[in-house]
């Protein structure tokens, strides 16, 4: 094979993770972003520069073969621009609906894919009037760079919308604002998803997600989940993914109610939810992404067993009680500790629910972690 060089736009733990399961292809990798340390700068050469200096830009294209994202957020006019001169994947256009939750919620619905009720909001009164349509308890999110619960409001009763307001309303102007109807689930679901530039579709199982102030906190696959709830989640991701004519990995984030799904959010890229799958599954998101935009064959998506992922956030924890689990995995992005921060991760994985919940549990214990491990722990023991 060639020396490809792959050009990753956003030099994160997504990027890193990218360019470790790159390694055995033979690929080389550029990253570039906006700050010296970024993590993926510990495995591959950093350019450092903003996505909207033509200069930098040009030089990573012009250092590059193909290029792809750990970053949703770069702007969409800057993956127009590159575009223009080196296979962007996936595209830009791609990016900019995922970009935007108003066109990515309008895109569900144009797809036949059920969505909390929603509402674009321009001003104050224009909030006033979704309150009355759409209802509370709802939340009000801007509608471009919002992640990990950043840039939400929660709206509990009708009294809260100033609050609300004063917190947000001055970006309705700058990023835009969407308010959403609050939905009540009973699990979240998500569907890590791969397609080629051949076309060809493949899922990894379904994954259990549990959320905290937000972030995610752990993750569970293969999730909980019959066969027609699983055919109809991963039909959605399958339908959006052709209509976008997307090429590589992305997640598309369920809510899951009385056995109905709710799309949330489609993640144009690796995603958290995915983590599980470098030990848990044949193939890993990140190897199967690089292969999608390079053109090879994907790989295998199915499970080996189950596994769960640990997020930890703000700082790691000791190693030794994960690495002394026979199915132990660790995962340290190199970053400086900081409060709300993704700075690693762990994953456990067994032959059988009842070994990964017993191995939780034992994880749970030795770090002190009981309340991040007890919801998965509830779902392998059948509670
Ligand atoms: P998001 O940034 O939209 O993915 O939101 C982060 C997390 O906040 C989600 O994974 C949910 O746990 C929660 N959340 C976001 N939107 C809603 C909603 N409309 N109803 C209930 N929970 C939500």
């Amino acid at each position: 094979m060639n020396r490809l060089t792959v050009g990753i736009l956003g030099g994160g733990q997504l990027a890193r993770m990218m360019a470790l399961s790159g390694a055995p292809l033979g690929l080389r990798f550029l990253v570039m972003d906006t700050v010296a340390d970024a993590c993926a700068g510990q495995f591959a050469p950093l350019l450092v520069g903003d996505y909207r200096d033509e200069a930098a830009l040009g030089e990573f294209a012009a250092r590059v073969d193909v290029a792809t994202f750990d970053f949703e957020n770069v702007p969409a006019e800057s993956a127009e621009w590159l575009s223009a001169r080196v296979p962007v994947f996936p595209s830009p256009r791609a990016l900019a609906v995922a970009q935007d939750r108003l066109a990515e919620k309008t895109l569900f619905r144009e797809q036949g894919i059920p969505v909390p009720a929603f509402a674009a909001i321009s001003s104050r009164e224009e909030l006033d009037a979704a309150l009355a349509t759409v209802g509370v308890p709802c939340i009000l999110k801007t509608r471009r760079l919002g992640y990990d619960g950043k840039g939400q409001f929660r709206i509990r009763a009708l009294a809260d919308a100033d609050a609300a307001w004063d917190a947000l309303g001055a970006q309705a102007a700058t990023v835009g604002l969407i308010v959403e109807a609050f939905v009540p689930f009973e699990r979240e679901l998500s569907v890590v998803a791969v397609r080629g530039r051949d076309g060809e579709f493949r899922t990894w199982p379904l994954t259990e997600n549990w959320h905290v102030d937000g972030v995610l906190s752990a993750s569970l696959a293969p999730a909980r989940a019959d066969a027609a709830l699983a055919e109809t989640a991963i039909g959605y991701a399958r339908r959006l993914a052709e209509r976008l004519d997307y090429v590589g990995v992305f997640a598309l984030e369920l809510f899951c109610r009385d056995g109905v799904l709710l799309a949330n959010e489609l993640a144009p890229r690796v995603h958290n939810s995915g983590h599980w799958t470098i030990e848990g599954a044949e193939t890993s998101q990140f190897q199967n992404h690089l292969r999608a935009v390079l053109g090879l064959p994907l790989g295998d998506t199915g499970a080996l067993g189950h596994a769960c992922m640990l997020n930890w956030i703000g700082a790691m924890p000791a190693a030794g009680a994960v690495l002394g689990e026979p199915g132990g995995h660790w995962h340290d992005y190199g970053k400086e500790p900081r409060e709300g921060r993704k700075v690693g991760h762990a994953t456990l994985r067994a032959d059988a629910p009842q070994a990964l919940a017993t191995a939780l549990e034992q994880v749970g214990r030795a770090l002190g972690r009981e309340a991040q491990v007890a919801p998965p722990v509830a779902a392998l023991r059948g509670a």
